[in-house]
């Protein structure tokens, strides 16, 4: 009865099923057709008084195989075994530890009493990939702990930890010292006790705990969490309906939903950017001789708003970093805001006061280059100016150790002519971190012509120790993330300009699923800032007068965005809120008929096109050209970068999901409307619309 990754072990009369699938014991067919022999086998061999169930390695089954979602549905092959496991006329243990997420609870639910180890963390993520649970989990877990407990865990989709699954009463006991043996040893006093099997199925739900008002309120929460999505929704109908009807038709009534839950856009979406953020690290033609260099420690040049951040990745990683500025009084300032961020995490209880001092003791300010001799990789977040870098860049190649990495963090320059300004352009590579850097996991890493694979792989391991998902580009201007989004700010700024109001822009983004509007975006960056890089990129621009010139008019009236209380919107103190501002919607009033701009009326509709359409189109020449490797590393970037709701996929996901026809027809509507100079369908799109084929079709047959 033991297959590769299932074995059974009689000590004494407890029968100890254990499973060793690494890395994270995901339940895939091997495991389930493993574990199907051993209950089969245990049932058939008699003279077992009891059976453990536990996992080796570093965690209890940790979820279900994802990869198996675009196969023919499983559901059936789960519910036959947990209906076997459950019906063991035995008392079944379920001894856990690790991170027990999805399908690896709901084995435990078919399980008689659940134990485990003191860390432990229980979920039930699957909303986060647009479906539910499927194996059985709507039904077992409301008998066990209620309806509204239930929909709680699966809403929160967050894992929990040992004593609130003790609270909830989704565990038995916890357990100490050796997971096995204190299992086995719980299984013993059940048989002492003549305990027999506690069957979760043929308990009844709690009435109580699924009354109208309690679905009303778990319905309104699920439609504000969950805008625009589906599975929660779902969900709620799967878990009530575990009150309502005897456990076998539950469970298939449970079926019927999740596979309609599958064959959603929104999991279609989800499960695509899960899969296409674990494929990012993968770079083709990267040579499988390129060996990584270690990094043991950073340097960062440049104290400002992405220095202090990435010093705070490095140190959080437990790697020490040096930080240089050029004054006394920067340098100061920076560290302050190091120390700063470091408090708000403490008050916030993310971490201790001992932490705090742990890792502002791993970060080290400077004015002296040679101390940045050491360093394993150097990183420059200096502000955006050419000359400024390059000068920098010739500084850090003369005090440099050979073979340290050398980075830069700019935005948009041109990364070639910045290496070029060393006597080791093969150690140069683009690290675009976004802002905050300590938050947002997005890593752009940018490859020039002459960067060595290894530095690209050291990279890559960076990102892995900061934890940061890393997207490999080529050097262009704005690389992918924001060469993109210069025609989606473009549009948004020119129907301001068009009479729009900027409530009513960022209004029609978010309601489509944007995390912000892009104009509530430039008031939090600062209007300065952007115009500080139109300005450093006018050479670059179309021959259009009103080209961002809703950033210039504002930034000209002194509304620099949040920072002084006035930007596209008015902000007003002690309020984190963002109101209507009559003196900006004049300001661009005035600038739109200095420009003749004509006015006219906005849908919500036209609003979302003519930013996501610029934006899918930019994508798509990116693609072509290579400077992605895939469109999943496009989808990634403004997914991880830019707010980009996952639950449609990314950019060009979303564009296969609507049909590249209908983009080609809605650019070539507003080509028609505004004139050619923006509005060109990529090559690319227009191939692949005239030939009905998907971006995917075509990465796949290139890839
Ligand atoms: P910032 O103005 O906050 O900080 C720049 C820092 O560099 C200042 O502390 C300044 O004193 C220091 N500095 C200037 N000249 C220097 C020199 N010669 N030697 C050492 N230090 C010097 O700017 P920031 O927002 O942190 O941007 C830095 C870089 O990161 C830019 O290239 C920017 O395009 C890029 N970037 C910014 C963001 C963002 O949202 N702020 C996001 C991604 C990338």
């Amino acid at each position: 009865m033991n297959s590769d990754c299932v074995t059974v072990n009689l000590e004494g009369d407890v029968a100890v099923i254990s499973v060793n699938n690494p890395p994270v014991n995901t339940i895939d067919a091997a495991v389930r057709a493993g574990l199907s022999a051993a209950v089969a086998g245990i049932r058939a061999r008699g003279g077992v008084a009891a059976v453990v169930l536990v996992c080796e390695g570093s965690t209890f089954f940790s979820g279900a195989d994802i990869g198996e979602f675009a196969g023919p549905p499983k559901e059936a092959d789960y519910r036959d075994l947990f209906r076997q496991l459950e019906q063991l006329p035995v008392p079944v243990v379920a001894g856990m530890h690790g991170v027990v997420m999805g399908g690896g609870l709901e084995v435990t639910l078919a399980c008689h009493y659940r134990l485990a180890a003191p860390g432990t963390r229980f979920g039930l993520p699957e909303v986060t990939l647009g479906i539910i649970p499927g194996a059985g989990g709507t039904q077992r877990l409301p008998r066990l702990i209620g309806v509204e407990k239930t929909l709680d865990l699966i809403l929160d989709a967050r894992p929990v930890d040992v004593a609130t699954a003790l609270t909830l009463g989704i565990i038995d006991a916890e357990i100490s010292g050796d997971v096995r043996k204190a299992t086995v040893a719980f299984a013993r006093a059940l048989i002492h006790d003549r305990a027999g099997p506690r069957r979760t199925s043929e308990r009844s739900v709690d009435p109580n705990t699924a009354t109208g008002a309690i679905i009303d309120r778990l319905t309104q929460q699920a439609k504000s969490r969950y805008p625009n999505r589906e599975a929660a929704l779902t969900a709620i109908k799967a878990v009530s309906a575990a009150a309502k009807l005897p456990f076998e038709e539950g469970l298939l009534y449970e079926t019927e939903l999740v596979n309609g839950a599958k064959a959603t856009a929104e999991s279609k979406a989800l499960v695509h950017v899960f899969f296409a953020e674990r494929d990012t690290r993968k770079v083709p033609g990267l040579p499988a001789d390129a060996k990584p260099r270690a990094i043991a420690s950073g340097g960062v040049v440049g104290a400002g708003t992405m220095g202090g951040g990435i010093a705070i990745c490095f140190a959080n990683a437990n790697l020490p970093v040096t930080i240089l500025d050029t004054t006394q009084e920067a340098l100061d300032r920076g560290l302050a805001f190091i120390g700063k961020t470091y408090d708000s995490m403490v008050k916030r209880g993310r971490m201790t006061t001992a932490d705090k001092e742990q890792r502002m003791a791993l970060i080290r300010g400077t004015l002296d280059y040679p101390d940045l001799a050491n360093a394993d990789v150097l990183i420059e977040a200096v502000f955006e100016n050419l000359e400024l870098k390059r000068k920098i860049f010739k500084t850090l190649d003369e005090v440099a150790k050979p073979g340290a990495v050398l980075a830069t963090n700019t935005s948009t320059l041109d990364i070639t002519h910045i290496a070029a300004a060393t006597r080791r352009p093969q150690d140069v590579v683009g690290l675009h971190f976004f802002s905050p850097a300590n938050v947002m996991p997005l890593l752009e890493v940018v490859r020039t012509d002459l960067t060595e694979p290894a530095v690209i792989r050291t990279a890559l391991d960076l990102a892995k120790a900061l934890r940061k998902t890393p997207v490999v580009a080529r050097v262009c201007y704005g690389f992918i993330g924001n060469r993109m989004m210069e025609g989606y700010a473009r549009e948004a700024e020119r129907m301001v300009l068009e009479g729009a109001m900027p409530r009513q822009v960022d209004g029609a983004l978010e309601e489509w699923g944007m995390a912000m509007g892009i104009l509530a975006v430039f008031d939090m960056a600062g209007i300065d800032v952007g115009v500080n890089v139109h300005r450093a990129n006018a050479e670059r621009y179309p021959p259009d007068p009103a080209y961002y010139q809703a950033d210039f008019a504002l930034h000209a009236a002194g509304r620099l965005g949040q920072k002084n209380g006035k930007g596209y919107y008015k902000y007003l103190p002690g309020d984190r809120g963002r109101h209507d501002d009559p003196e900006a919607a004049e300001i661009l009033r005035s600038t739109a008929r200095q420009l003749n701009i004509p006015q006219r009326s906005h849908s919500a509709a036209e609003i979302v096109e003519r930013c996501l359409y610029p934006l899918i189109n930019e994508g798509i020449r990116i693609l072509d050209e290579g400077v992605a490797a895939r469109a999943g590393d496009v989808d990634v970037v403004w997914c991880a970068g830019y707010g980009f709701p996952r639950y449609r996929g990314g950019p060009l996901f979303y564009a296969d999901t609507i049909g590249l026809k209908t983009v080609y027809d809605g650019i070539s509507k507003y080509r028609d409307l505004f004139g050619p100079m923006h509005w060109q369908p990529a090559p690319l799109l227009t191939r692949l619309a005239a030939e009905g084929r998907t971006l995917a079709e075509w990465d796949k047959a290139r890839n």
